[in-house]
């Protein structure tokens, strides 16, 4: 980062005022909206490093604007491979060891032992044993959630929007977490769209409940509405996971991309990665 670029605050200040220095630049913004090191448990050489990104850097045109990191979302395909590079280069890991997933709301989890190449996965959950394996899942409104358990050696990437939270992918992930010898399991739950920006019908909202009664809400205007994240949280607490929830709504701030404020936009990650060793030396936050 260079001395004219701006930093963000922690939590993702909009601030994008150009670089005075050197005009319009695209080191201008960090790529992480939130970021933290989980240090090692007591005799663990090992750390976790979980993250979600911002829109950040001045990248992309459009309604992509920003680090998209999201394909078939209608973005120029090398435009975002750059971004994931990018991701990749700031979390210090090989771009195939930085793992996405190909999300359809569903329950799919797939594991991964090491550099992924080819095709992403088709899954809505991604777990991993092996250290600096970066697992990432994308949204722009739907809830990106981390697991990790370092005394185990896991980590995982959950992605639950309405659907699969109601589905419950969540629990499902922690059973089969806790079958691979999880037994210590934290999770951090990113930015979403919040109840008062999730307005939808009240058919649906039943319908969550059933699987999550925090998650009934009611919206700006007091109709029916979901707090897909309170759901998780729920479900998450209700299996005693200790859990972080980074605040923040998808919605209302501009630096996170919103399907429902957009319509047609990029997506932002959460990213987690295990350590064998010290944490990487990130030099742009
Ligand atoms: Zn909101």
């Amino acid at each position: 980062m260079h001395p004219g670029a701006v930093w963000p605050d922690r939590h993702g200040s909009p601030v994008r005022s150009g670089c005075r220095r050197f005009g319009r630049c695209r080191y201008v913004g960090a790529v992480f909206h939130w970021r933290r090191t989980f240090a090692p448990a007591d005799g663990l050489d090992s750390v976790v490093e979980a993250g979600f990104t911002g829109r950040s850097s001045a990248r992309g045109i459009g309604p992509w604007s920003g680090l998209n990191l999201g394909g078939h979302v209608g973005d120029d395909a090398e435009q975002v491979e750059a971004n994931r590079m990018l991701l990749a280069r700031r979390i210090g890991v090989a771009r195939d060891r930085l793992v996405f997933m190909n999300q359809a709301h569903g329950t799919s989890i797939v594991e991964v032992d090491g550099a992924w190449g080819g095709e992403v996965p088709s899954a809505d959950a991604v777990i991993t044993r092996a250290p600096d394996v970066a697992l990432a899942v994308l949204v722009a409104d739907c809830v990106p959630i981390l697991l990790h358990d370092a005394r185990a050696g896991l980590v995982a990437a959950i992605h639950a929007g309405r659907l699969g939270m109601t589905a419950g992918i969540v629990p499902r992930v922690l059973e089969r977490l806790r079958e691979l010898g999880a037994r210590q399991l934290s999770a951090v739950v990113g930015p979403s769209v919040c109840g008062r920006c999730y307005e939808v019908p009240a058919p649906l909202v039943e319908a969550a409940a059933a699987a999550a009664a925090s998650s009934r809400a009611r919206s700006w205007t007091g109709t029916p509405a979901i707090d897909v994240a309170a759901g998780v949280v729920e479900q998450l607490a209700s299996d005693r996971v200790p859990l972080e929830w980074v605040p923040g709504c998808t919605r209302e701030d501009p630096d996170l991309y919103s399907y429902r404020r957009d319509g047609p936009t990029g997506r932002f990650a959460g990213v987690i990665v295990r350590r064998a060793g010290r944490p990487h030396d990130a030099v742009d936050r």
